[in-house]
């Protein structure tokens, strides 16, 4: 009897806790909107550019030791004697005069008098200024982006998250879905790591997922196609970027979605292609192994890239995708 009253505390509790939990996460994506419209209202640059920075630091932030976890509603990290000015010898400078006088790189975003590094807003303002100076149309923002972080893959990045931002209208983003459709026969195991027969000692970086020739293929995130072809390895391949700057890799497809092409912006479950057995030669080699979709993960931390196992979030997200209704 005790034992059923305390799980009937317990299972109340965690249902209060998850609703809240789902509230502040809403919130929290309400608040940020409201922080880059207001940043756009101030400085002219359009909020989706301020929202695709700040998207791209937050997802660095996560997965780099030299850099502290991201803990409030936005993500931009400015090491602070860049803030107040490298000479500058008070280092929590939040006066505007001084810091400017010090070539520093903060600025009051709230009219509050100061510039503080600690106030998001004043972050927030201060980035948007640094990219107004340049202009607010693509090419001049990318310039503005390759200027400050003077990295290829940073910039694209970066330009990936605003085309999404742009194209949806929203940032609450975080929807996903399994590759394969439900109603399509389908096997996968955790085979990441194994070691594969063909071109040499290369370490199998992916999951496996078999099922029939044609079954549809879908973007599992919101993202942007970054590669479409063929590779020997892979076969006819696709690759997208996600808004956490994680590279979502597909290959040996039998065929891509109709008009599908480099630059597309994708949707959770839109389908961008077929499973097949392409690869493992020239192009239009196929049949050298059973039907699957090969799918690979990649990391990308603003200095280098590695691949991670996709297994545990196709499992997550199968799951997500069964309890639905
Ligand atoms: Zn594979």
């Amino acid at each position: 009897m005790r034992v059923i009253l305390l799980l009937a505390i317990m299972i109340f509790f965690s249902g209060i806790s998850a609703e809240a939990g789902e509230m502040t996460q809403s919130e929290m994506y309400e608040k940020r909107m409201e922080l880059y419209k207001r940043t756009e209202m101030t400085t002219g640059v359009p909020w989706f550019y301020i929202a695709a920075v700040d998207q791209y630091e937050r997802s660095i932030r996560h997965v780099r030791k030299d850099l502290p976890k991201p803990g409030g509603l936005t993500g931009i990290y400015i090491q602070s004697e860049y803030w107040k000015g490298f000479a500058n010898p008070d280092d929590k400078d939040v006066n505007p005069l001084s810091i400017s006088f010090f070539n520093g790189f903060g600025q009051d975003g709230n009219g509050d008098g100061k510039a503080d590094l600690h106030n998001e807003e004043d972050v927030l303002f201060t980035i948007g200024n640094y990219l107004a100076q340049y202009g607010v149309d693509d090419t001049r923002f990318r310039i503005a982006l390759w200027n400050y972080y003077k990295r290829d893959k940073t910039v694209g990045a970066i330009m990936a998250n605003a085309k999404v931002y742009r194209k949806i209208g929203r940032v609450n983003l975080d929807e996903k879905a399994f590759p394969i459709p439900k109603g399509y026969n389908y096997t996968y195991h955790n085979t990441w790591g194994d070691r594969r027969g063909w071109g040499g000692r290369r370490i199998h970086e992916g999951t496996d997922i078999f099922a029939g020739y044609g079954a549809p293929v879908r973007a599992v995130a919101y993202g942007v196609v970054e590669l479409k072809g063929w590779n020997k390895f892979g076969g006819w391949r696709v690759g997208i970027r996600d808004l956490n700057n994680t590279y979502h890799y597909y290959a040996h497809l039998n065929g891509f979605a109709k008009g599908l092409k480099i630059g597309d912006v994708v949707k959770p479950g839109e389908v961008i292609g077929s499973v097949g057995s392409s690869g493992y030669g020239p192009p239009g080699t196929a049949g050298k192994f059973p039907p699957h979709l090969h799918f690979g993960m990649y990391k990308d931390n603003g200095i280098n890239e590695w691949s991670f196992d996709p297994y545990p979030h196709l499992k997550a997200w199968e799951r997500a995708e069964n309890s639905k209704k």
